[in-house]
């Protein structure tokens, strides 16, 4: 059908339009994570499945491991909401949305931990997805999520091959680094730098809540700017 005439579009009134067969559904290059904030699995399953919350995730994790499937991978599931990752700002066009119940205070179970890392480990290979790619709601949206908390094992993940990670053994920091410019490369909205740096401490320094940048923070961002440009 879509091949025979267009659908209404952005030039839906062409003069001449010629149906490709040549197609399929766009693959999704992005995994974002979150925790639900809510107290159960089931209150999350009722919000997600509710018209009027419009929001959604492809993935739902329970605290048992249980792992729910509401989306359609190529569909776009409304979770990631206004964003921005780099130059991309319409992250819900080109994630996953991964929601994990949690109450946003405390530590993840083993068995959601379990859960995760082997449907990460089917998505990644499904769609050829980065490993850089594996990111936190808060990373796309300082200043306005704080999700996942700061208990949630990025470097496991990473270890993984989920995400990167810093190594800053023997690093000379340069005279000129620039700290918010690494975190611009890496990805950040740096907009409001000091909520880029919360956002980045959750995900790579998670013993500091604070927005300050260190000489040892400075030595993880001037590797990890390495790692992800
Ligand atoms: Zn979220």
């Amino acid at each position: 059908m879509l091949a025979k005439y267009p659908i209404e579009d952005s030039v839906s009134n062409a003069p001449h339009f010629i149906g490709t067969t040549n197609f399929n559904l766009r693959r999704p290059n992005y995994i974002i994570l979150h925790h639900t904030a809510q107290n159960s699995c089931d209150q999350t399953l009722t919000t997600f499945t509710t018209t009027k919350s419009k929001v959604s995730a492809h993935y739902v994790i329970c605290k048992d491991g249980t792992v729910h499937h509401m989306l359609n991978d190529y569909l776009r599931a409304w979770q990631a909401g206004v964003s921005k990752w780099g130059s991309a700002t319409d992250i819900n066009s080109i994630s996953i949305g991964i929601e994990i119940d949690n109450n946003g205070f405390e530590p993840f179970t083993d068995p959601q931990i379990t859960s995760l890392l082997q449907l990460l480990g089917r998505l990644k290979k499904e769609y050829n997805i980065p490993a850089a790619n594996f990111i936190g709601h808060a990373d796309i949206a300082p200043g306005r999520k704080v999700d996942p908390n700061r208990y949630f094992p990025w470097q496991k993940l990473a270890e993984n091959g989920f995400g990167l990670w810093y190594d800053t053994t023997g690093i000379q920091l340069p005279t000129d680094f620039d700290a918010v410019q690494a975190l611009r490369v890496i990805g950040y909205d740096v907009k409001k730098p000091e909520a880029a740096v919360f956002s980045f401490k959750l995900h790579f320094v998670q013993n500091d809540s604070t927005s300050v940048i260190n000489d040892d923070d400075k030595k993880i961002l001037f590797d990890l700017e390495r790692k992800y440009q």
